[in-house]
């Protein structure tokens, strides 16, 4: 089991490349109808992290997320990449939502190639990521379709493709894997985990799933009811094994067990 105490080595640091610095959101703030969706929160993580967030569903991980992203400006507090504030979205952030969130007018491959394209990259070097990437997840025979043509789980890859056909420096997923079924889910976390290794990216990814965080994560943040503050932060050694992963045996392992009943009772308040 990993040292607990190896948490304060991933403290808010001036040179964290991710910082949230106090930041919160309240919703309709001054109204009626006023939500504390996030209490103010100071986060910081470095290049290269994959770091997976989890809590009990409406305490506000999306909401951090989109503060990240730069869809949400926080009620009170900064967020910055790489020292630059955030003031809105931009290609060096990728996100896939909950739910795809395609150009239905586009066909797949445009679709996948869109970032690439708005990146004024080469056309053949468009040309092979979109390919690379829709033959990962199984739509290269479906890339002259458009999105209604597909299930939701093809559009939901179809999401994942298009952001990672960009290779941002900075991924944010948030419950992508939540539509797909069990065989397409593990097969695309293999994937994502393989390009995350090969490129070096950052990724911020909020799962409802622990097993997942902890399979995935080089850390696991366990966020509080709303409104959401950061609870623990648990390194995980399982994201930097090195060789082949078998993801059978790993999570059937008893360090594996132990740091996923660890992160649960946290969620449930034992902890
Ligand atoms: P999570 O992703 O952890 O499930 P969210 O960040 O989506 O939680 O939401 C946190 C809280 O903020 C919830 O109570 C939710 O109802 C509220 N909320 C989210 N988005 C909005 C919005 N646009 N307007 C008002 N309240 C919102
Ligand atoms: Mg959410």
């Amino acid at each position: 089991m990993p040292d607990q105490g190896a948490v304060t080595a991933h403290a808010l640091t001036k040179a964290s490349f991710v910082r949230f610095e106090g930041v919160s959101v309240t919703y309709n703030a001054g109204t009626a109808q006023a939500t504390a969706a996030l209490s103010p929160t100071d986060l910081g993580f470095a290049q290269g992290d994959f770091v997976c967030i989890v809590g009990p569903s409406g305490c506000g991980k999306t909401t951090l997320m989109q503060t990240l992203a730069g869809f949400l400006k926080p009620t009170a507090g900064t967020v910055s990449v790489g020292g630059v504030a955030v003031t809105g979205p931009g290609p060096d952030r990728g996100v896939v939502f909950q739910q795809a969130a395609l150009f239905p007018w586009k066909t797949v491959a445009a679709n996948a190639g869109f970032g690439p394209t708005m990146r004024g990259l080469p056309r053949a070097e468009r040309q092979a990521r979109v390919e690379y990437w829709l033959r990962s997840v199984g739509l290269w025979d479906f890339r002259d379709r458009y999105p209604y043509q597909l299930s939701g789980g093809m559009q939901q890859r179809l999401a994942i493709a298009r952001a990672l056909a960009n290779e941002p420096e900075l991924l944010l997923m948030d419950e992508p894997f939540g539509a797909l079924d069990a065989l397409t889910r593990e097969k695309m976390q293999e994937e994502l985990h393989t390009v995350w290794k090969r490129r070096g990216m950052t990724v911020l990814f909020i799962t409802h799933s622990v097993d997942e965080a902890v399979f995935l994560g080089t850390e696991v943040v366990v966020m509080s009811q709303r409104p959401g503050r950061v609870l623990a932060r648990i390194p995980s050694p399982f994201a930097r094994l090195a060789g082949e992963r078998d993801i059978r045996r790993i999570k059937a392992g008893a360090d594996f067990v132990a740091l996923r009943e660890q992160v649960l009772s946290l969620i449930w308040g034992e902890g």
